[in-house]
Protein backbone atom coordinates (compact mmCIF):
# COMPACT_ATOMS: atom_id res chain seq x y z
CA UNK A 1 0.00 0.00 0.00
CA UNK A 2 1.08 3.54 -0.59
CA UNK A 3 2.91 4.98 2.45
CA UNK A 4 3.21 8.55 3.66
CA UNK A 5 1.04 11.22 3.23
CA UNK A 6 2.49 12.22 -1.04
CA UNK A 7 0.23 13.32 -2.89
CA UNK A 8 1.24 11.58 -6.02
CA UNK A 9 -1.81 13.11 -8.40
CA UNK A 10 -0.38 16.26 -8.38
CA UNK A 11 3.44 15.38 -8.25
CA UNK A 12 4.22 12.88 -10.96
CA UNK A 13 6.54 14.93 -12.86
CA UNK A 14 9.58 12.89 -14.26
CA UNK A 15 11.79 15.07 -12.31
CA UNK A 16 10.19 14.59 -8.64
CA UNK A 17 9.84 10.83 -9.75
CA UNK A 18 13.52 11.10 -10.77
CA UNK A 19 14.14 12.57 -7.40
CA UNK A 20 12.74 10.41 -5.41
CA UNK A 21 14.04 7.24 -7.11
CA UNK A 22 17.32 8.94 -6.94
CA UNK A 23 17.33 9.09 -3.35
CA UNK A 24 16.25 5.29 -2.58
CA UNK A 25 19.40 4.49 -4.76
CA UNK A 26 21.39 6.89 -2.78
CA UNK A 27 19.98 5.02 0.56
CA UNK A 28 19.81 1.55 -0.40
CA UNK A 29 22.93 1.58 -2.27
CA UNK A 30 24.87 1.27 1.62
CA UNK A 31 23.14 -2.28 1.75
CA UNK A 32 25.14 -3.67 -0.63
CA UNK A 33 27.57 -4.41 2.12
CA UNK A 34 24.86 -6.73 3.63
CA UNK A 35 25.90 -9.02 1.13
CA UNK A 36 27.73 -10.96 -1.26
CA UNK A 37 28.93 -11.57 -4.86
CA UNK A 38 28.61 -15.03 -6.25
CA UNK A 39 31.62 -16.71 -6.17
CA UNK A 40 30.77 -20.06 -7.45
CA UNK A 41 31.49 -18.56 -11.30
CA UNK A 42 35.11 -17.19 -10.60
CA UNK A 43 34.43 -14.18 -12.74
CA UNK A 44 31.35 -13.00 -11.16
CA UNK A 45 33.73 -12.27 -8.34
CA UNK A 46 35.29 -9.56 -10.77
CA UNK A 47 32.19 -7.34 -10.45
CA UNK A 48 32.03 -4.16 -8.07
CA UNK A 49 29.85 -5.17 -5.19
CA UNK A 50 29.02 -1.58 -4.00
CA UNK A 51 26.78 -1.11 -7.97
CA UNK A 52 23.33 -0.40 -7.95
CA UNK A 53 21.41 0.63 -10.69
CA UNK A 54 17.27 0.96 -12.03
CA UNK A 55 15.54 1.72 -14.60
CA UNK A 56 11.79 1.55 -14.60
CA UNK A 57 9.93 2.28 -18.20
CA UNK A 58 6.86 3.14 -18.48
CA UNK A 59 3.75 2.41 -21.13
CA UNK A 60 3.66 5.60 -22.19
CA UNK A 61 7.54 5.73 -22.40
CA UNK A 62 8.63 7.98 -19.00
CA UNK A 63 12.04 6.69 -18.08
CA UNK A 64 13.14 6.86 -14.51
CA UNK A 65 17.13 5.88 -14.57
CA UNK A 66 19.34 6.02 -11.99
CA UNK A 67 22.86 4.34 -10.22
CA UNK A 68 25.07 2.42 -12.26
CA UNK A 69 22.86 2.14 -15.57
CA UNK A 70 25.68 1.52 -17.83
CA UNK A 71 27.76 -1.60 -16.29
CA UNK A 72 26.96 -4.57 -18.52
CA UNK A 73 26.25 -7.59 -17.11
CA UNK A 74 25.62 -10.97 -17.66
CA UNK A 75 21.40 -12.02 -18.03
CA UNK A 76 22.49 -15.11 -16.30
CA UNK A 77 19.30 -17.15 -14.94
CA UNK A 78 17.02 -13.96 -15.87
CA UNK A 79 17.42 -15.79 -19.39
CA UNK A 80 15.73 -18.69 -18.21
CA UNK A 81 12.18 -16.46 -18.90
CA UNK A 82 13.27 -16.54 -22.42
CA UNK A 83 14.40 -19.63 -23.06
CA UNK A 84 11.25 -21.10 -21.88
CA UNK A 85 9.21 -18.65 -24.12
CA UNK A 86 11.13 -19.53 -27.22
CA UNK A 87 10.83 -23.15 -26.94
CA UNK A 88 7.12 -22.59 -26.49
CA UNK A 89 6.91 -20.07 -29.68
CA UNK A 90 8.93 -23.11 -31.14
CA UNK A 91 7.64 -26.86 -29.90
CA UNK A 92 4.16 -25.45 -28.37
CA UNK A 93 2.84 -24.96 -24.69
CA UNK A 94 1.30 -28.20 -24.21
CA UNK A 95 4.28 -29.74 -25.60
CA UNK A 96 6.89 -27.80 -23.30
CA UNK A 97 4.41 -28.52 -20.16
CA UNK A 98 4.71 -32.26 -21.27
CA UNK A 99 8.14 -31.86 -20.19
CA UNK A 100 8.96 -29.35 -17.39
CA UNK A 101 6.15 -28.80 -14.66
CA UNK A 102 5.08 -25.42 -13.40
CA UNK A 103 5.66 -26.21 -9.24
CA UNK A 104 7.33 -24.23 -6.78
CA UNK A 105 10.18 -26.23 -4.97
CA UNK A 106 11.08 -24.08 -2.30
CA UNK A 107 14.36 -25.12 -2.62
CA UNK A 108 17.50 -23.66 -3.72
CA UNK A 109 17.87 -23.08 -8.08
CA UNK A 110 20.60 -26.03 -8.46
CA UNK A 111 19.20 -28.72 -6.20
CA UNK A 112 19.34 -32.08 -7.33
CA UNK A 113 17.33 -33.37 -4.07
CA UNK A 114 13.99 -33.51 -5.22
CA UNK A 115 15.03 -34.80 -8.79
CA UNK A 116 16.13 -38.31 -7.05
CA UNK A 117 13.85 -38.36 -3.73
CA UNK A 118 10.63 -37.34 -5.50
CA UNK A 119 11.05 -39.68 -8.26
CA UNK A 120 9.64 -37.43 -10.59
CA UNK A 121 9.21 -37.67 -14.25
CA UNK A 122 9.88 -33.93 -15.23
CA UNK A 123 11.65 -31.38 -13.46
CA UNK A 124 9.65 -28.76 -11.00
CA UNK A 125 9.56 -25.87 -13.22
CA UNK A 126 11.87 -23.97 -16.08
CA UNK A 127 13.34 -21.35 -13.52
CA UNK A 128 15.25 -23.96 -11.42
CA UNK A 129 18.11 -25.53 -13.03
CA UNK A 130 16.64 -28.53 -14.02
CA UNK A 131 13.90 -27.16 -16.31
CA UNK A 132 15.93 -24.62 -17.37
CA UNK A 133 18.24 -27.19 -18.75
CA UNK A 134 15.57 -29.88 -19.45
CA UNK A 135 13.86 -26.60 -21.95
CA UNK A 136 17.00 -25.63 -23.38
CA UNK A 137 17.38 -29.34 -24.84
CA UNK A 138 13.67 -28.55 -26.43
CA UNK A 139 15.16 -25.32 -28.38
CA UNK A 140 15.57 -26.25 -31.97
CA UNK A 141 18.47 -26.24 -33.84
CA UNK A 142 21.52 -28.87 -34.19
CA UNK A 143 24.65 -26.97 -32.24
CA UNK A 144 24.72 -24.28 -29.74
CA UNK A 145 24.41 -21.67 -31.79
CA UNK A 146 21.48 -22.57 -33.58
CA UNK A 147 19.59 -23.43 -30.09
CA UNK A 148 21.08 -19.99 -28.74
CA UNK A 149 19.74 -18.48 -32.16
CA UNK A 150 15.88 -18.35 -31.03
CA UNK A 151 16.88 -16.15 -27.86
CA UNK A 152 18.85 -13.67 -29.30
CA UNK A 153 16.23 -13.19 -32.41
CA UNK A 154 13.87 -12.62 -29.37
CA UNK A 155 16.04 -10.40 -27.62
CA UNK A 156 17.10 -8.60 -30.28
CA UNK A 157 13.23 -7.70 -31.57
CA UNK A 158 12.14 -6.39 -27.80
CA UNK A 159 15.69 -4.33 -27.65
CA UNK A 160 16.26 -3.33 -31.22
CA UNK A 161 19.87 -4.71 -31.02
CA UNK A 162 21.55 -8.37 -30.88
CA UNK A 163 22.84 -8.89 -27.50
CA UNK A 164 26.46 -10.47 -27.14
CA UNK A 165 27.89 -13.01 -25.32
CA UNK A 166 30.52 -12.10 -22.45
CA UNK A 167 32.98 -15.09 -23.22
CA UNK A 168 35.09 -14.65 -20.25
CA UNK A 169 32.02 -15.49 -17.82
CA UNK A 170 31.06 -17.71 -20.67
CA UNK A 171 33.98 -20.04 -20.06
CA UNK A 172 34.72 -19.33 -16.46
CA UNK A 173 30.76 -21.26 -16.30
CA UNK A 174 31.46 -23.90 -18.44
CA UNK A 175 34.44 -24.74 -16.35
CA UNK A 176 32.92 -24.43 -13.19
CA UNK A 177 30.03 -26.43 -14.23
CA UNK A 178 29.99 -29.62 -12.17
CA UNK A 179 26.63 -29.33 -10.83
CA UNK A 180 25.05 -28.32 -13.77
CA UNK A 181 26.70 -31.44 -15.95
CA UNK A 182 25.68 -33.14 -12.32
CA UNK A 183 21.70 -31.94 -12.95
CA UNK A 184 22.66 -32.49 -16.48
CA UNK A 185 23.79 -36.45 -16.39
CA UNK A 186 20.47 -36.91 -14.09
CA UNK A 187 18.41 -35.81 -16.63
CA UNK A 188 19.57 -38.08 -19.30
CA UNK A 189 19.04 -40.62 -17.29
CA UNK A 190 15.27 -39.48 -16.58
CA UNK A 191 14.80 -39.39 -20.44
CA UNK A 192 13.28 -35.86 -20.22
CA UNK A 193 16.30 -34.10 -22.09
CA UNK A 194 15.69 -33.83 -26.17
CA UNK A 195 19.11 -32.69 -27.56
CA UNK A 196 22.96 -33.98 -26.72
CA UNK A 197 23.90 -33.26 -23.27
CA UNK A 198 27.14 -31.46 -23.91
CA UNK A 199 25.31 -29.79 -26.92
CA UNK A 200 22.61 -28.42 -24.00
CA UNK A 201 24.84 -27.63 -21.45
CA UNK A 202 27.07 -25.49 -23.86
CA UNK A 203 23.33 -23.25 -25.02
CA UNK A 204 22.94 -23.71 -21.36
CA UNK A 205 25.94 -21.97 -20.31
CA UNK A 206 25.91 -19.16 -23.15
CA UNK A 207 22.28 -17.97 -22.42
CA UNK A 208 23.47 -17.26 -19.03
CA UNK A 209 26.25 -15.29 -20.31
CA UNK A 210 24.45 -12.77 -22.59
CA UNK A 211 25.17 -9.32 -21.94
CA UNK A 212 22.67 -7.23 -20.80
CA UNK A 213 21.88 -4.29 -18.99
CA UNK A 214 18.97 -2.45 -16.65
CA UNK A 215 18.05 -0.35 -19.69
CA UNK A 216 17.21 -4.14 -21.60
CA UNK A 217 15.70 -5.81 -18.91
CA UNK A 218 12.90 -2.68 -18.08
CA UNK A 219 12.04 -3.39 -21.64
CA UNK A 220 11.89 -6.89 -21.37
CA UNK A 221 9.94 -6.67 -18.09
CA UNK A 222 7.58 -4.10 -19.69
CA UNK A 223 6.75 -6.23 -22.99
CA UNK A 224 5.79 -8.94 -20.31
CA UNK A 225 3.43 -6.47 -18.28
CA UNK A 226 1.61 -6.45 -21.24
CA UNK A 227 1.36 -9.61 -22.30
CA UNK A 228 3.85 -9.90 -25.13
CA UNK A 229 2.88 -6.61 -26.54
CA UNK A 230 5.61 -3.89 -27.21
CA UNK A 231 3.28 -0.80 -26.15
CA UNK A 232 5.82 1.18 -27.87
CA UNK A 233 5.86 -0.53 -31.16
CA UNK A 234 2.39 -1.77 -30.80
CA UNK A 235 3.66 -4.78 -32.06
CA UNK A 236 2.94 -8.40 -30.70
CA UNK A 237 6.07 -9.98 -29.90
CA UNK A 238 5.25 -12.73 -27.76
CA UNK A 239 2.03 -14.42 -28.11
CA UNK A 240 -0.85 -13.88 -25.27
CA UNK A 241 -0.23 -16.92 -24.02
CA UNK A 242 2.84 -17.30 -23.34
CA UNK A 243 3.51 -14.05 -21.91
CA UNK A 244 0.95 -14.89 -19.16
CA UNK A 245 2.43 -18.43 -18.38
CA UNK A 246 6.24 -16.82 -17.82
CA UNK A 247 4.72 -14.41 -15.69
CA UNK A 248 3.18 -16.88 -13.36
CA UNK A 249 6.47 -18.95 -13.51
CA UNK A 250 8.40 -15.42 -12.57
CA UNK A 251 5.70 -14.65 -9.63
CA UNK A 252 5.82 -18.26 -7.79
CA UNK A 253 9.06 -19.29 -8.82
CA UNK A 254 11.21 -16.32 -10.37
CA UNK A 255 13.20 -15.07 -7.13
CA UNK A 256 14.79 -18.16 -6.37
CA UNK A 257 13.58 -19.91 -2.77
CA UNK A 258 12.41 -16.12 -1.62
CA UNK A 259 9.52 -16.10 -4.53
CA UNK A 260 7.18 -16.66 -2.07
CA UNK A 261 8.26 -13.30 0.40
CA UNK A 262 8.97 -11.54 -2.95
CA UNK A 263 5.21 -12.04 -3.93
CA UNK A 264 3.61 -10.93 -0.70
CA UNK A 265 5.97 -7.88 0.15
CA UNK A 266 6.64 -6.74 -3.61
CA UNK A 267 3.46 -8.35 -5.60
CA UNK A 268 4.94 -8.32 -9.09
CA UNK A 269 6.08 -11.01 -11.51
CA UNK A 270 10.40 -11.06 -11.33
CA UNK A 271 13.06 -12.86 -12.01
CA UNK A 272 16.51 -12.19 -10.87
CA UNK A 273 19.90 -13.83 -11.74
CA UNK A 274 22.91 -14.38 -9.98
CA UNK A 275 24.87 -11.54 -11.58
CA UNK A 276 22.70 -9.73 -9.56
CA UNK A 277 20.34 -8.70 -11.78
CA UNK A 278 16.13 -8.04 -11.75
CA UNK A 279 13.70 -8.41 -14.48
CA UNK A 280 10.33 -6.91 -13.02
CA UNK A 281 6.94 -6.22 -14.53
CA UNK A 282 4.35 -4.27 -13.47
CA UNK A 283 1.01 -3.90 -15.37
CA UNK A 284 -1.52 -1.89 -15.57
CA UNK A 285 -3.71 -1.50 -12.64
CA UNK A 286 -6.96 -0.01 -11.00
CA UNK A 287 -6.98 2.32 -8.39
CA UNK A 288 -8.86 4.97 -7.15
CA UNK A 289 -5.97 7.52 -6.69
CA UNK A 290 -3.38 8.18 -9.31
CA UNK A 291 -0.34 6.58 -8.82
CA UNK A 292 2.96 6.13 -10.62
CA UNK A 293 3.54 4.08 -13.84
CA UNK A 294 -0.28 3.58 -13.92
CA UNK A 295 -0.24 2.24 -17.29
CA UNK A 296 2.00 -0.45 -16.11
CA UNK A 297 6.33 -0.59 -16.25
CA UNK A 298 8.74 -2.81 -16.90
CA UNK A 299 12.12 -2.62 -14.09
CA UNK A 300 15.65 -3.46 -14.50
CA UNK A 301 17.54 -3.64 -11.21
CA UNK A 302 21.47 -4.68 -11.39
CA UNK A 303 22.93 -5.14 -8.22
CA UNK A 304 25.91 -7.75 -7.93
CA UNK A 305 25.89 -7.69 -3.89
CA UNK A 306 23.81 -11.00 -3.00
CA UNK A 307 21.95 -12.69 -0.18
CA UNK A 308 21.75 -15.58 1.09
CA UNK A 309 18.95 -16.47 -1.22
CA UNK A 310 21.13 -15.35 -4.46
CA UNK A 311 19.07 -12.32 -5.00
CA UNK A 312 20.47 -8.75 -5.15
CA UNK A 313 20.39 -7.53 -1.61
CA UNK A 314 19.82 -3.85 -2.15
CA UNK A 315 18.00 -4.18 -5.43
CA UNK A 316 15.26 -6.48 -4.19
CA UNK A 317 15.25 -3.91 -1.42
CA UNK A 318 15.18 -1.37 -3.45
CA UNK A 319 12.32 -2.48 -5.46
CA UNK A 320 10.35 -3.76 -2.37
CA UNK A 321 10.52 0.31 -1.36
CA UNK A 322 9.62 1.33 -4.67
CA UNK A 323 6.52 -1.20 -5.27
CA UNK A 324 5.52 0.10 -1.64
CA UNK A 325 5.35 3.18 -2.30
CA UNK A 326 3.85 3.24 -5.67
CA UNK A 327 1.67 0.64 -5.30
CA UNK A 328 2.46 -1.67 -7.69
CA UNK A 329 1.58 -4.72 -6.48
CA UNK A 330 -0.92 -7.02 -8.76
CA UNK A 331 -3.11 -8.28 -5.72
N1 LIG B 1 24.45 -19.82 -14.91
C1 LIG B 1 24.01 -19.95 -13.57
C2 LIG B 1 23.93 -21.39 -13.16
O1 LIG B 1 23.34 -22.17 -13.82
C3 LIG B 1 22.70 -19.26 -13.47
C4 LIG B 1 22.25 -19.27 -12.08
C5 LIG B 1 21.36 -18.12 -11.73
O2 LIG B 1 21.50 -17.00 -12.21
O3 LIG B 1 20.51 -18.40 -10.90
O4 LIG B 1 24.47 -21.78 -12.18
Amino acid sequence: MVQGSTNWNTELTQEWLQNYVDDWVTFYRKHTADGELASYIPELEKADAGSLGITIIGNNGMTIRSGDVETPFTIQSISKVFSFIVACMERGVSYVLSRVDVEPTGEAFNSIMHLEMKQIEKPFNPMVNAGAITVTSLLKGRTSDEKLRGILDLLERILGYRPTIDVDIYESERDSSLRNRAIGYFLLETGVLESDLNITLETYFKQCSINITVDDLARLGMVLANDGMDKLTGEEIIPRQIARLAKVLMLTCGMYDASGKFAAYVGIPAKSGVSGGIMASTPPRVREEILPFMDGCGVGVYGPSLDAQGNSIAGIRLLRHIASHWDFSIF
